[in-house]
């Protein structure tokens, strides 16, 4: 069977209106394979559909992910209010199969899922301007927002343990102990950075074991590209890719995306003489989540925002440098070395934001309500 019969095949599982016509791969995604479907009436007029295989060697319990997805776009779709639709904002739909159910699983064991198709609408992997962020933190926080009274603790975490900061730092204790390629004492001086830090690095995990802060529905993957934005507009449409979707704390979607967003270099540039903190972009994603999602933050959340940013660039570098010590079997590397530049870039975005924590607090109260 070639592909294009295989994709056919997979189609003919989902409700799809109309007659297949073509698929062909679609998007930048690195964790699913994503295909856009095209369906045609009888007037030849066209629908486009998404359809993704799931990448089951990163989520090992695929079912419990689908169930997660298939109940929290309910839920979304029950509470999103007529202003938002209004607006133009879209909950990602999925399409069921003939059988009513979420995914289709074919007899190689694979899993596969449709969604409704955003039309005129991008994910941008680079924000060229501090608006795609103000409307990419809008949308991360209305999503929040509507899901803010979910029962979070029923769903299942799709990754176990994925943003447990005392166990990442585990791990790389145990990497730097066995130090299986020799290459420790390469960066004796990022593993003092990361260790000396370990006791504030553990505060968020505390703080929902203490019940400091409250247990919620978190997305886990809030970087730009997973906000479709308006063509025309600009405008935020649609939060996708809910695979990290579980329990979680609001402190870790607002501090990973300011993590990928809020630097002035890429997250494996070099020059780290010119990695400071964006203040424009910064302020751009953080308006944008606190006018969705500020009313529902505790006062305490409130205070540990600009810390998050720091925890989870933190446990970010915490994981490159990991990796690095390990053999580089997790995040694909590019070149030599890949992984340790990414862990230095990463661990002098903390530096930075520690010396600017003033500042950004000053941010956050400006748009505090
Ligand atoms: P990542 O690397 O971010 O984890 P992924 O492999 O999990 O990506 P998705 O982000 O779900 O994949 O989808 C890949 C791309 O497909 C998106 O970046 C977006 O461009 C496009 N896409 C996904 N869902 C939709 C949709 N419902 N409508 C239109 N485009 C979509
Ligand atoms: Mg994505
Ligand atoms: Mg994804």
């Amino acid at each position: 069977m070639t592909k294009e019969e295989k994709l056919k095949q997979v189609c003919s599982q989902f409700t799809f209106k109309g007659i297949f016509d073509e698929a062909e791969p679609y998007g930048d995604g690195h964790i699913n394979d994503t295909f856009k479907v095209t369906y045609v009436d009888d007037d030849k007029k066209p629908t486009q559909y998404i359809l993704q295989r799931v990448n089951h060697l990163v989520f090992k319990n695929t079912v419990g992910l689908m169930e997660n997805i298939e109940h929290v776009t309910s839920y979304l779709s029950s509470r999103i209010t007529k202003e938002q639709q209004a607006e133009g904002y879209e909950i990602l739909t999925l399409i069921k199969t003939k059988g009513d159910k979420s995914y289709f699983q074919d007899d190689e064991g694979n899993f596969w899922r449709a969604y409704v198709f955003v039309k005129h609408a991008t994910g941008h992997t680079f924000a060229e301007d501090a608006n795609m962020l103000y409307e990419a933190g809008k949308a991360f926080g209305q999503f929040q927002h509507l899901l803010s009274e979910y029962p979070a603790e029923s769903l299942i975490e799709t990754i176990e343990g994925f943003h447990n900061t005392i166990w990442r730092f585990k791990n790389l204790k145990h990497a730097v102990h066995e130090d299986p390629l020799l290459r420790a004492d390469q960066c004796r001086e990022e593993i003092q950075f990361a260790l000396s830090r370990e006791e504030i690095a553990s505060t968020l995990v505390r703080g929902l074991e203490s019940g400091a802060i409250p247990l919620r529905v978190t997305h886990n993957d809030t970087k730009i590209n997973n906000v479709l934005l308006d063509d025309t507009t600009g405008k935020g449409r649609c939060v996708i890719d809910l695979d990290t979707v579980m329990p979680g704390s609001a402190l870790y979607d607002y501090g990973d995306a300011i993590r990928s967003c809020g630097s002035t270099i890429a997250e494996d540039g070099e020059n780290l003489e010119d990695l400071k903190v964006n203040f424009e972009k910064y302020e751009a994603y953080t308006k944008g989540f606190l006018e969705a999602m500020g009313r529902n933050l505790t006062p305490q959340e409130m205070k540990w925002l600009p810390l998050a940013a720091i925890i989870m660039t933190l446990e970010c570098g915490v994981r490159f440098l990991t990796d690095y010590l390990e053999g580089d079997n997790y995040f694909k590397i590019h070149k030599e070395n890949h992984n340790l530049i990414r862990a230095r870039n990463q661990f002098k975005f903390v530096d930075e934001m520690e010396k600017q924590l003033d500042v950004m607090t000053e941010i956050i109260n400006k748009y505090w309500r």
